[in-house]
């Protein structure tokens, strides 16, 4: 199965891949992630992502086309993958279709998760993750259930991400709504956008997306 997951930041993408992950045995495929890990490498995919990336903006087509095209070639996906933050431009999306064709893979869904702005600046500024297991917090919504410890691993070394602060979070948004929001007509004129109400607690978003995706299978 190859489903997108659609949303703003803040969304509960990233948590809600690493749970679908698990229950459906689909890789996760996060561009947010691998250009995290290049930008830590110094690569040179890094160096042309940083800056783009430190200003909340997008960073260019090609690399995450490039990035993603590369990445589905490998084993662990051919049983399926999750998009995490994959496309976020009509001109990926379409990238994404020509891919996928050459490949004699098809898209099954694309689920968007819908969100008020008006909580996304709250979740992102406080949302933090394991450094050890990649498990994810917040401040206020989600703590672990001994403070300063993960539940998972038991590390005591947390990470916050350089992007999600307030003013960072703000252009982020802008260019989710000019650039990504286009992608929903798109998907939806292709009969394959399916709606969850991410603004519901963890588990519920959870049961919303697993009843989707269990009504494709
Ligand atoms: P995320 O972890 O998905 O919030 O992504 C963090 C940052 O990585 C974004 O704000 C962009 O700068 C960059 N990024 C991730 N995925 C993409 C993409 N598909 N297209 C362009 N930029 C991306």
């Amino acid at each position: 199965m190859i489903v997108i997951l659609l949303g703003p930041p803040g969304a509960g993408k990233g948590t809600q891949a690493q749970r679908i992950e698990k229950s459906q045995g689909l890789v996760q495929l996060s561009t947010g992630d691998m250009l995290r890990s290049a930008v830590s490498a110094g690569s040179e995919v890094g160096k042309l992502a940083k800056d783009f990336m430190e200003a909340g903006k997008l960073v260019t087509d090609e690399i995450v086309v490039g990035i993603i095209a590369e990445r589905i070639e490998e084993d662990d996906c051919k049983q399926g993958f999750l998009l995490d933050g994959f496309p976020r431009t009509v001109a990926q999306a379409e990238a994404l279709d020509n891919m996928l064709d050459q490949n004699d893979l098809k898209l099954d869904a694309v689920v968007e998760m819908q969100v008020n702005d008006e909580v996304l600046v709250d979740r992102i500024t406080g949302r933090y993750t394991c450094a050890d297991c990649n498990a994810g917090y917040h401040d206020k919504n989600l703590k672990p259930k001994v403070d300063g410890v993960c539940d998972y691993c038991g590390s005591t070394n947390f990470n916050r991400r350089a992007d999600d602060n307030r003013e960072t979070v703000i252009s982020r948004l802008e260019s989710y709504h000019a650039q990504t929001a286009p992608l929903l007509p798109y998907y939806e004129a292709k009969g394959l956008l399916k709606v969850v109400d991410g603004m519901a607690d963890i588990d519920d978003v959870s049961t919303q997306i697993n009843e989707v995706l269990g009504a494709l299978a």
